[in-house]
């Protein structure tokens, strides 16, 4: 069994039905093809070895919203887990690309995406004030705090 099971309760996990209320209600499930939180936790409880977290192109799609562990009939913490499994993921550099660009971008300024005129314009008819611009400094400083830098080969 893998270690992660340390980090939870794991009478938990030995409770699954293997019911599928979990990956039925996700949100994600519904529109990537191939995203099954309930088959993506078995393998790597079954399999217990990190390694295999690289293999799995669709973790990374979870976006944590906690629907599965709301709905299991056993409150199992699979979204929990599931990012226990993305950080390990991202610990040995398996960070996708795309997430990768976008934590650059938050380093660099301040924001994961920019704003642009039309979001801007948008921004006006609903009544917000414009944005401000954001301490890049300090959110470089917590970004690297948390280890970033050092996953991203970045000082
Ligand atoms: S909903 Fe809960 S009990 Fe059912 S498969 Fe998912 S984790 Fe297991
Ligand atoms: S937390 Fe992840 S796996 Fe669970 S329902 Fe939300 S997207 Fe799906």
């Amino acid at each position: 069994m893998s270690k992660a099971l340390n980090l939870y309760e794991r009478e938990h996990f030995t409770r699954c039905l293997q019911c599928a209320i979990c990956s039925g209600s996700c949100p994600t499930a519904r529109v990537v093809d191939r995203y099954n939180p309930r088959e993506l936790v078995l393998r790597y409880i079954l399999d217990g070895d990190e390694d295999v977290l690289s293999e799995m192109d669709t973790l990374w799609c979870c976006t944590t919203c906690q629907v599965c562990r709301e709905r299991c009939p056993h409150g199992i913490n699979i979204s929990g887990l599931l990012t226990h499994m993305m950080n390990l993921s991202a610990l040995k550099g398996n960070i996708p690309p795309v997430l990768r660009s976008s934590i650059m971008m938050m380093i660099e300024t301040g924001r994961p995406i920019q704003s642009n005129s039309r979001s801007e314009r948008i921004r006006g008819e609903l009544g917000l004030k414009p944005l401000t611009k954001p301490d890049t400094k300090e959110i470089r400083e917590i970004l690297l705090d948390a280890g970033l830098g050092k996953i991203l080969d970045i000082q």
